[in-house]
């Protein structure tokens, strides 16, 4: 029975997490959940497999088809164009997916409950990036002891790029070997592959590696594509 349960969207950051939980637990130990939401880009659903794959650790795939039903957000309704910029009131670009975190680690956390795996894995951060409220360190606390409470389970969540700029992560996916891996994720908000460059997810992207000195594995291996 695995230890350990790693939230896998098939990104660069729960790549990285993945790495980072096979350190610390060990590979027999990490198992891999990946939520398919109904999100525009169903390459997301074959990155994380190809990267389970790759790392040599399981992957199941959980369908959660509401998040279209709620509406208004780029990432899963095809009619709303992703935006270059914030919107005037909330201050949040318009790919965000209202709760999505929260829901996710519930979802998470019941489906490694009844497994007996304490420790999920998540590749939240809250530096450097589009300050979703949900990625947040004291969201996730409370969202910690809610869960204990609730499921009267010692559950931890693990969020080790909380406080990481990108050029950090990055440092951090060549430290753990996560960096081959890499060639199998995705990150553009256009959901091109190669990337498109443009969106704010390709330049955060981009700008990260340029910062750490290092060639993105996604633009140079013969993996990626
Ligand atoms: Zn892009």
């Amino acid at each position: 029975m695995p230890q350990a349960l790693v939230v896998l969207s098939g990104g660069q950051d729960s790549t990285t997490c993945l790495y980072w939980a096979i350190a610390r637990f060990g590979k027999e130990q990490v198992t891999t959940l990946t939520f398919d939401y109904g999100q525009r880009h169903r390459v997301e659903l074959d990155c994380a497999r190809r990267v389970a794959d790759f790392a040599g650790v399981s992957n199941t795939v959980l369908p959660i088809d509401t998040f279209a039903a709620l509406g208004g957000n780029a990432l899963t309704e095809s009619a709303v164009a992703v935006k270059q910029t914030v919107d005037a009131q909330t201050q949040l670009p318009n790919t965000f997916v209202p709760g999505r975190n929260l829901i996710f680690l519930t979802f998470a956390a019941a489906f490694a409950y009844p497994r007996n795996i304490r420790d999920l894995v998540g590749g939240m951060a809250q530096t450097d990036y589009s300050g979703y409220p949900d990625c947040r360190e004291d969201t996730l606390q409370a969202l910690q002891q809610a869960l204990r409470l609730g499921l009267e389970f010692p559950v931890t969540l693990h969020t080790p790029l909380m406080f990481k700029s990108k050029r950090e992560t990055v440092e951090m996916a060549r430290d753990l070997g996560a960096l081959e891996a890499l060639a199998y994720t995705h990150t553009c908000y256009n959901g091109q592959r190669p990337p498109c460059g443009r969106c704010p997810a390709c330049v955060l992207r981009a700008k990260g590696f340029a910062e750490a000195g290092l060639a993105d594995p996604l633009l140079t291996s013969t993996a990626a594509g």
